[in-house]
């Protein structure tokens, strides 16, 4: 009687340790399972703001770092500058070299502006076709100038060459940037509007230029 007991008792604290180990496993596999996701979900919010293209920054993403940097330089009431760089001449460069060449510069052209040093809260993305934009937060208009200058420059330097550009030999940008000491009578629209238009000037004043507006 007492041996049938502890066998019964043993067979159940057998099954409960089966069951239990079970358990776990399936515990395992859902942790398992949950830090896939997870890391899938990560992959996937940064896609979101990639350009597919030139794998920096797309246009998503400059316009929801420019509201939380313009917001963050309002507070402070210091200044902030937009640069928009547009390559010169790039619809003959199609034309001339054919599209997949055109990625092919817009590529180089988005890895060179990239791989200048930047300040850890500068922005550079691709805003759409040939046009690249940039968010200089604490920048006021001399700094913007610079940085706009070293754009240019480094782009000219990778002597891209181009046959049927109006301006030179190689691939150039033309560089707009406006600044402003942030306040609540201005908006980060109205800046890059700003910034878009000095972009027009240098367009005017014979491209591969930089031209800068401040308030
Ligand atoms: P400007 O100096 O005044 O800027 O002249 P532009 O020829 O660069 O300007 P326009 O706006 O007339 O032409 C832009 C060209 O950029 C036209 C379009 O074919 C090309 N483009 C835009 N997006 C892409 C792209 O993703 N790949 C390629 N290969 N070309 C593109
Ligand atoms: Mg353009
Ligand atoms: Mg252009």
């Amino acid at each position: 009687m007492i041996q049938t007991g502890v066998k019964r008792g043993t067979a159940r604290s057998r099954g409960l340790q089966t069951a239990l180990a079970a358990c776990r496993r399936r515990k395992l596999e859902a942790e398992h399972a949950l830090e896939k996701l997870e890391s899938e979900n990560r992959h996937l919010r940064l896609l979101v703001t990639l350009d597919a293209l030139t794998g920096i920054a797309n246009r998503r993403c400059f316009d929801e770092r420019l509201e939380i940097e313009w917001k963050r330089a309002a507070r402070k009431g210091s200044p902030i500058s937009i640069i928009m760089v547009d390559i010169d001449d790039f619809k003959t460069y199609n034309d001339t070299y054919g599209h997949q060449m055109g990625d092919q510069c817009l590529r180089k052209v988005a890895r060179a502006m990239m791989s200048l040093h930047h300040r850890p809260g500068d922005v550079i993305a691709r805003y759409g076709g040939e046009e690249f934009a940039m968010v200089l937060p604490e920048t006021p208009a001399e700094g913007a100038h610079v940085v706009g200058e070293k754009l240019r420059t480094c782009v000219e330097a990778l002597g891209i060459g181009h046959a049927a550009s109006r301006v030179g030999p190689n691939v150039t940008v033309s560089i707009g940037a406006a600044s402003v000491i942030a306040s609540g009578e201005w908006n980060a629209q109205a800046l890059l509007r700003e910034a878009d238009e000095a972009l027009y000037l240098a367009k005017k004043q014979g491209r591969n230029r930089v031209a800068v507006t401040a308030h």
